[in-house]
């Protein structure tokens, strides 16, 4: 868990916002930035974000919610989201699990991703989903 990076303290409560500030989201990070990470598959090598993990019920849209569109490939267990306004990637619901959002650490309020250190890379290639089969 990570509760500070660089000069901004990662609240309880932290806002998070895409890049025109159409979609605001507020994210309950009680243990911080939570297994933030890379991901080597399909999608996420062409976003290229740092994301981190929070339950369902830790994401509330608090604007922008008719500006989210939802994209969804393969097997459309993943719901990725992104602002329909200026293209950000804000969150989306797993595919390895679908009791959590992964969010865009980059969209955190203040937050400069590349302030945090020796962020790992998931083998997205060969997914936990698809070694389950
Ligand atoms: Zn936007």
């Amino acid at each position: 868990m990570i509760k500070q990076v660089g000069p901004t303290t990662i609240n309880e409560h932290h806002l998070a916002s895409c890049h025109c500030g159409a979609v605001v989201l507020r994210l309950h990070l009680p243990d911080g930035i939570v297994d933030p990470r890379r991901c080597d598959c399909s999608i996420c090598r062409r976003k290229g974000a740092i994301v981190a993990s929070v339950p369902l019920s830790g994401i509330e849209v608090v604007q922008g919610h008719d500006k989210l569109r939802l994209y969804e490939f393969n097997t459309k267990t993943a719901k990725h989201y992104f602002c329909s306004v200026c293209g950000i990637y804000t969150h989306h619901q797993r595919r390895s699990n679908p009791n959590e959002y992964g969010y865009n650490v980059g969209c955190l309020d203040g937050v400069n991703p590349f302030d945090i250190q020796d962020v790992p890379t998931n083998d997205g290639v060969n997914h936990p989903a698809d070694r389950l089969r």
